[in-house]
């Protein structure tokens, strides 16, 4: 199969055929376009074209509004005249179709794209579970031709561009039984609709492939590709995760399934969806493609000449098979293990040690379903090092390791101080040069304390010194791969952006020397692809690194170090975790933004359940404001909260809908009830007055 990217090692951007909306050009070397979605009823015009202003003016370039039926496909039309009399006749949109073809042939005639979901246009999907023989697949494929061929021949026509929107939650029956709930199953979805556009010649065809599982969703976007290559095929994507919620947990979910992608060079036009007013949305997505244009623009020089073929499925997630190393009483790293968390505190111990131990003493306190695992502290010279014996002292119940970054030019003789530690696990990173003895120095000072040497070397220096990391044992090792060094790996290459390729490169050589250490994925200062806002920066950029490695199965520790508050930085790395699916320590969200169809007040009340199951550890809850995305969506939620008519509600236990037509007063309670049943509920635990 052909790689579904120009290069797994620098953010090249992927050269696809440019598709017209309209005027808006998508793919080729246009700009990645943002879009968003309408939440009004279609129906109301005005209403919906007041949206449709909003948005075009916060910078949606693509404005998609549902029409579930023909009367809100009609009402295309008057949104569509009354949209450009206000101005914004270059700005197009988009009707989103589920189910019904007729009301896709009205919606083709008012606007300039149609999205159509192909598990459920003209195709079975009543979860039917059923042997097809290869006879009645056919049958049902010609079915479908016929179905959907007068759309194709409309649009071609009048010159309309088609979205082939494929849902993780809603493949038809057929291809559910052939190839199940998998990214495949998602791929051939999309591509038996883009076979019947071909054979009628009509080419303005633009992808999605969108779960609410970040795996899943990067997954079938690779290969998608990749089979479309098989096929000739460049139609530009359409990138999006479905279902993220609301607030930071969204952003960061949107950005390591869409900026994963960005930063693989895929991705032609993004909608970051929130369970909040779609004009929020905008601002996210612009700063995810205006991160990864600038990363494409940087990187279009001269492709590092690594000496191996890669040895990752990027097609399939697959955690890395690591040996278990001890991080820290009951702190195991392996692969059933979730990713650690290490937290930076800056500072200079000598001086400042116990400012150092307030702030790891209060950012323990504040954090709420966090912890700190490892505090990462700096050792500048000998006086550091003394120093430290006082901070672990102070820290050792805090923390399961300390990691010492160690300045260069200091050698294991200038840490001779550091004692051996009852607890906590010692963890050394020395600046390490090319020197066969300073690394087998460095090993012996580990093993001595007991504790662990991080290795921070690029790709080709690890190649070089694998025979000492033999001698030193791969149970003592944990390997890393920061920005700075990315230079000294690609030395023909002047650029410090593409972190990821460097550890890419690194996880392939310890593959390749079958060295199966750990690796931590460092977050650090110098990352910047782009400035902007603060905290809200890092948090994208965080994002779309780490869920990148994550998706190739890699990463055992996680640093955010390039935020500077402890806490913040600590969160981030957790929800990060959380996002990827990796580890869990909170309640999970699935949540629709909401659209047209939306049967309740979804942001009302998904706020309202927030608040009464904010604290069920590790239950999963979606919802939905209506079941258009399917129970296949609901497969990894616990309890599900979904619109069945208007203010009636069906809850969900998995994919199976356990209880209909709940008036919506009732509805929460019912859920609580639900939970409990299930044995998951567990009462608030109040927080004492004055806390
Ligand atoms: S699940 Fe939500 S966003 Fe999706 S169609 Fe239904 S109401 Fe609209």
């Amino acid at each position: 199969m052909q790689l579904y990217c120009e290069s797994r090692f620098v953010a090249k951007r992927r050269q696809t055929r440019e598709v017209k909306v309209g005027n808006v050009g998508v793919g080729g070397n246009n700009p990645i376009r943002v879009q968003s979605m309408t939440t009004s009823l279609t129906q109301d015009v005005a209403a919906t074209v007041k949206q449709c202003i909003r948005l075009a003016e916060a910078g949606c370039e693509v404005v998609r509004i549902t029409a579930p039926n023909k009367q809100a496909a009609e009402a295309l039309k008057d949104i569509r005249a009354q949209f450009s009399a206000a101005g914004f006749a270059e700005t197009p949109l988009v009707a989103d179709i589920h189910f019904l073809p007729s009301a896709a042939m009205v919606a083709v005639e008012h606007v300039e794209k149609v999205r159509v979901n192909p598990g459920n246009y003209a195709d079975k999907k009543k979860f039917a579970v059923k042997e097809y023989s290869d006879k009645d697949y056919d049958l049902e494929l010609e079915r479908l031709h016929e179905a959907f061929t007068p759309l194709v021949l409309r649009a071609k026509e009048l010159g309309r561009a088609l979205r082939i929107g494929t849902n993780h939650g809603s493949l038809s029956d057929r291809l559910m039984n052939r190839y199940g709930d998998s990214p495949l199953g998602m791929v051939e979805s999309a591509l038996e609709f883009i076979r019947i556009c071909e054979s009628h010649n009509f080419h303005d065809i633009i992808l999605s492939m969108k779960s609410s599982n970040t795996k899943v969703m990067i997954a079938a976007y690779r290969l998608v590709v990749a089979k479309m290559l098989e096929e000739n095929m460049r139609y530009p994507l359409h990138l999006g995760v479905t279902e993220a919620g609301d607030g930071e947990d969204a952003r960061i979910k949107s950005a390591i399934g869409i900026g994963a992608l960005l930063y693989d060079g895929l991705g032609d036009t993004i909608r970051v969806s929130l369970t909040e007013d779609p004009w929020y949305e905008v601002p996210v997505a612009s700063d995810l493609a205006r991160r990864a244009e600038a990363l494409w623009a940087n990187c279009d020089a001269v492709e590092p000449q690594y000496p191996h073929a890669e040895l990752v499925n990027p097609y399939e997630y697959k955690k890395r098979d690591v040996v278990e190393v001890s991080f820290g009483p009951q702190t195991l790293i392996n692969p059933l293990e979730p990713p650690r968390v290490i937290t930076k505190i800056p500072g200079k111990l000598s001086t400042e040690a116990e400012q150092i131990v307030a702030t790891a003493k209060a950012a323990q306190k504040q954090l709420k379903d966090a912890r700190i695992e490892g505090l990462l502290l700096e050792i500048k010279d000998a006086a550091d090092a003394e120093a430290f014996n006082f901070a672990a002292l102070q820290l050792a119940s805090e923390v399961k390791a300390f990691v010492l970054e160690v300045a260069p030019g200091l050698t294991p003789d200038n840490l001779s101080a550091i004692a051996t530690l009852q607890g906590p696990r010692l963890v050394i990173c020395p600046t390490l040069t090319k020197d066969a003895g300073e690394v087998m120095a460095w090993g012996e000072f580990v093993k001595s304390r007991g504790g662990l040497l991080a290795v921070n070397l690029p790709a080709m220096d690890v190649e070089d010194f694998a025979e000492e990391f033999k001698a030193i044992d791969e149970n003592n090792l944990i390997f890393t791969c920061t920005t700075a060094r990315t230079l000294s790996a690609f030395d023909d290459k002047p650029d410090d952006t593409h972190p990821l390729g460097a550890y890419r490169a690194l996880v392939n050589t310890l593959a390749i020397q079958n060295i199966r250490s750990p690796l931590w994925l460092r977050y650090e200062p110098g990352f910047t692809i782009l400035d902007g806002e603060g905290f809200g920066r890092q948090l994208l950029e965080a994002s779309m690194f780490v869920g990148n490695i994550f998706a190739d199965g890699a990463g055992d520790l996680i640093s955010t170090e390039n935020v500077d508050d402890p806490v913040r930085a600590t969160n981030l790395a957790y929800n990060i975790l959380q996002g990827a699916r990796m580890r869990t320590v909170k309640t999970e969200y699935v949540a629709c933004p909401s659209c047209g169809r939306t049967l309740f007040d979804l942001q009302e009340v998904t706020q309202r359940i927030k608040g009464r199951t904010g604290h069920l550890k590790g239950v999963t809850i979606a919802v939905m404001g209506c079941i258009v995305n399917g129970p296949g969506e609901m497969a990894d939620a616990d309890f599900g909260y979904v619109g069945g008519a208007p203010n009636k509600i069906n809850l969900y236990v998995g994919k199976e809908c356990v209880e209909f037509n709940i008036p919506e007063a009732e509805a929460l309670d019912r859920l609580e009830d639900l939970i409990r049943r299930h044995g998951k509920w567990v009462d608030p635990v109040e927080e004492p007055v004055g806390a």
